[in-house]
Parts: C-alpha cells; sequence; structure tokens
C-alpha cells in the first residue's frame, strides 16, 4: 500500500497545507480518507483524480475533513463518461451531509443537463453508507474494518482499518488515545494519526483555540498509542500548528521520544511505502 497525505493542514487557514485528507493505493484501489480544504488540487498532484477513487471514507463531520466533499463530488460528476456511482462512508449523518452538499449543487447540475443533453444525462450518483464501529466491508482490493474514537463532543467518529496483501494501515481520524483506538491500531504495520502540539498551542491566550487541547492527541500521544499497540510506523498529520520549515526534526523527538519505530511527517503530499 501506498499512503499520500495530501492535506496536512488542519481549519487553520494556511497557504502552503491543504486540510485533512489522506490518498490511499491498495493496489489499483484508490481509497480517500477525509476531504478537506484542496483535496482535489492536492489529489491531482498525487497523479489522482475523483474518477479514479473506489471509495471516500469520512472519520467524522467536522468541517476541515470535509470542507472539499463538494469539489470531489463535482469534479467526479463532471468528468465521468458515463453514469458512475461515487461510494462515501461515514459516520450517522453523513448521508444528511451530502444531500446537503447536492442541494447546494442543484443549480449548476441543472445548467449541465440543460447544456449538454447528449452527453450528461444523470444527476450525480452517489451511494452513502453510513458506518458504526464493528463494521467491516470490502472497496475494491481492500478490507476495511471500522472503529471507534474518542473526539468528544464530537459523536459519533471513526476510526478506519484497511488491510491488503497482508498489510494493515489505521487511520485515527481526530480524537485522544482510547482502549477502542489501541485496539483498532494493534500490531497494524502504520497509523495515520491527526496531531497538535500541546505545548505551542498553549501559548495562544485564546479560550476557544485552547478549547482544542481536550479532543485531539498530542504528537507525544500519537506516539504512545503506536508504541502501546505495536505498530509498526507512525504517521502524523493534521499539524496544529503548522509545522514550520525546520522545524520536522523538533515534532520527530518528540514523537521519537515515546515510539522507537519509524516516524513519518512533512509537507503535504508527502509519501510513504507499508
Ligand atoms: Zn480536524
Ligand atoms: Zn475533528
Amino acid at each position: 500500500m501506498e499512503v499520500i497525505l495530501l492535506g496536512t493542514g488542519s481549519p487553520m487557514p494556511d497557504a502552503k497545507r491543504g486540510g485533512p485528507a489522506t490518498l490511499v493505493k491498495a493496489g489499483a484501489t484508490q481509497i480517500l480518507v477525509d476531504a478537506g480544504r484542496a483535496v482535489v488540487m492536492r489529489l491531482t498532484g498525487a497523479g489522482s483524480l475523483p474518477i479514479f477513487l473506489s471509495g471516500v471514507l469520512i472519520t467524522h463531520l467536522h468541517s476541515d475533513h470535509l470542507t472539499d466533499l463538494n469539489d470531489v463530488i463535482t469534479t467526479h460528476y463532471v468528468m465521468s463518461q458515463a453514469e458512475t456511482p461515487l461510494h462515501i462512508y461515514g459516520p450517522p449523518r453523513t448521508q444528511e451531509v451530502v444531500n446537503g452538499i447536492l442541494a447546494s449543487l442543484a443549480p449548476d447540475i441543472s445548467y449541465r443537463l440543460a447544456h449538454h443533453p447528449d452527453t450528461l444525462w444523470w444527476q450525480p450518483k452517489i451511494i452513502v453508507t453510513e458506518v458504526t464501529p464493528g463494521m467491516t466491508f470490502t472497496i475494491g482490493e481492500a478490507q476495511i474494518s471500522v472503529g471507534e474514537t474518542n473526539h468528544a463532543p464530537v459523536e459519533p467518529t471513526v476510526s478506519y482499518r484497511i488491510e491488503h496483501e497482508g498489510k494493515s494501515l489505521v487511520l485515527g481520524g481526530d480524537g485522544i488515545p482510547c482502549e477502542t483506538l489501541d485496539a483498532i491500531c494493534k500490531g497494524a504495520d502504520a497509523y495515520v494519526q491527526t496531531v497538535i502540539r500541546e505545548d505551542l498551542v498553549s501559548l495562544v491566550k485564546n479560550k476557544r483555540f485552547l478549547d482544542i487541547l481536550d479532543y485531539h492527541s498530542t504528537v507525544e500521544q500519537a506516539a504512545q498509542t503506536a508504541t502501546r499497540a505495536g505498530v509498526k510506523k507512525l504517521i502524523l498529520t493534521h499539524y496544529v500548528p503548522s509545522i514550520q520549515p525546520g522545524q520536522e526534526e523538533e515534532w520527530r523527538a518528540l514523537a521519537a521520544a515515546h515510539f522507537a519505530g519509524e516516524i513519518v511527517l512533512g509537507d503535504d503530499l508527502t509519501a510513504t511505502t507499508i
């Protein structure tokens, strides 16, 4: 499997980092996990496009993780040469969110149907599957299992474990360490975790910003989860605050103090093979 960090940013706007999104290539099967800001631009940078996706997995319905799901849906629609379904998996209420996106696209869709009646006569076909912890299903060549995470008060939130040809990858989404996260990570070849720097966030004397500390894993906590679960490779993303040029090794050292395996972090489009 190949893992490409499409967007390593967070809700905080950053000219160089897209919002949370990760592309997983499992053989010929391409799976997008979350669809944050600039996801379609970064998909293009990774040599992919929405029409090449076998499925989209959403970890939770915070806006930073799906703000450009609209672009994935629209670009998939306008580039499909035949009526092609787009499969989206996410926690309960994902259907409600997709319905809202499609409602916002109603004028656009009507213009396209009027303009290309001989080549585009279908509405976007979005097949939503709402998932709950414990569910397993298949996307193309990959086996997916759904785990429970703790990102309270955001509920429900889920993690995904993707298995392909004997390798396993966990995408933990947002949240703090918990037993169910340990369980789904157990023995995984790689684990992607969204992280914050508690030491840096604490310096900002803004109550709403400080509130994020209680529902995200710190760099150290992500490393501790990886160690407890016996994970081989730790992949960090969703950096709050953004990693500044030259700071990568400082972030890596914080994780390395709690985890002896390989640690991957970097700019958008950082890729690693499992
Ligand atoms: Zn987030
Ligand atoms: Zn979140």
